[in-house]
């Protein structure tokens, strides 16, 4: 009999297939909570129900292959899945410090998790190396969710701790949008890891028609557009997946897709110096972007071994940011986390590939 990731059920689900249902709530605190690996760690479930589990499930459908450490704080794993293949996830430590009125300083510490949704992917974008390995598979609800799950468990982040989420690994999750959606519902389990729906990302190459089916579910997650370019020719270079949904598809799906009052729809632009670097994009993105609640984070192109592409200037970003945000836009710099772990996605898994 097919064994199914135990991971892969919300708790209501859970409670449909094991008898008797209060069981399936002890269940998820286990896993979720004390982040146990087997069923014999479950101290308060009957020996019965044990052996049910076992036969039926799998509860650690991932092992960790490899780990690297960035100077930063960020942590890049590789994970290899049952059938031998292997994602990436990377866990991010953002330092905050908060001034308040009666003069002190509160140092804040946030983890944002990067998670992959494929094993490889089908988008082909000219400047990943996920694109060149091709695509294998998708990840079931359950897959996704270990990534997060192993992250906490080996940092001993605490069960209660928050973390934000970032669909923004390996894969184009609204390729993958039945399992995507169903480890959102996952991970903001009460009971589960608690994942405030506002906590979790979606970032997508721009699949208009599926970002108008997300929109329609109203998940109450964010969206992240990985833009790059603000002409379809070049977008078309960059991202041969504009052929099939351009630009302005782009913009009015995101237009029609329900955003939190607090929120705005991220524009990923990755800059790449001579390519896309300059000032008439800068001000072809501000009017593209006219009348979206949105915000803008401006990349550094990350350069690996055999790219044509080059990382641009500090003074470049600058220019680009200052133009944008003197608008009225929001506009970030994203710091270059994990520079010195191949951060970009795709990176890690070449690297194991090409020592096998
Ligand atoms: S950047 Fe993302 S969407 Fe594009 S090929 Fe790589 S994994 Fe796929």
């Amino acid at each position: 009999m097919k064994q199914e990731i135990i991971q892969d059920f919300t708790q209501a689900e859970l409670s449909k297939l094991i008898t008797p249902s209060f069981r399936a709530k002890q269940i998820y605190h286990w896993i979720y909570h004390k982040y146990a690996t087997s069923f014999e760690e479950m101290k308060n479930l009957p020996k019965e129900l044990k052996k049910t589990l076992n036969e039926n499930y799998i509860i650690a459908p991932l092992k960790q292959v490899m780990v690297q450490n960035s100077k930063d704080g960020s942590k890049k794993y590789l994970f290899e899945l049952h059938d031998g293949h292997t994602v990436e996830a990377v866990l991010l430590l953002m330092k905050n410090k908060q001034y308040h009125e009666d003069g002190s300083v509160k140092h804040q510490e946030r983890y944002t998790v990067c998670i992959s949704s494929q094993v490889g992917c089908k988008v082909g974008c000219a400047f990943c190396l996920t694109a060149k390995g091709g695509f294998m598979r998708n990840l079931t609800a359950g897959e996704i969710i270990e990534q997060v799950r192993l992250i906490k468990k080996e940092n001993a982040i605490d069960a209660n701790r928050r973390v934000n989420l970032v669909y923004m690994g390996m894969g184009e999750p609204l390729d993958n949008l039945k399992e995507v959606v169903q480890s959102v519902k996952i991970f903001s389990e009460e009971e589960g890891m608690a994942i405030a729906r506002h906590r979790q990302t979606i970032s997508t190459s721009g699949l208009s028609s599926k970002i108008e089916r997300l929109g329609k579910m109203e998940l109450g997650i964010n969206l992240a557009i990985s833009l790059h370019a603000v002409d379809d020719e070049l977008r078309q270079k960059l991202m041969p997946i504009n052929k099939a949904y351009n630009i302005a598809s782009i913009i009015k799906a995101v237009k029609n897709f329900p955003i939190n009052d607090r929120k705005r729809v991220m524009f990923e632009y990755l800059v790449i110096k001579d390519v896309n670097d300059d000032m008439h994009s800068a001000k072809k993105l501000l009017s593209l972007l006219d009348g979206i609640k949105a915000k803008v984070n401006l990349i550094y192109f990350n350069p690996y071994g055999g790219t044509e592409f080059k990382r641009p200037s500090d003074k470049d970003m600058k220019k680009f940011q200052e133009y944008l945000t003197s608008r009225g836009l929001h506009c970030t710099i994203r710091e270059s986390k994990g520079l010195d772990i191949s951060a970009a996605c795709g990176q890690l898994r070449e690297q194991e590939l090409e020592n096998k």
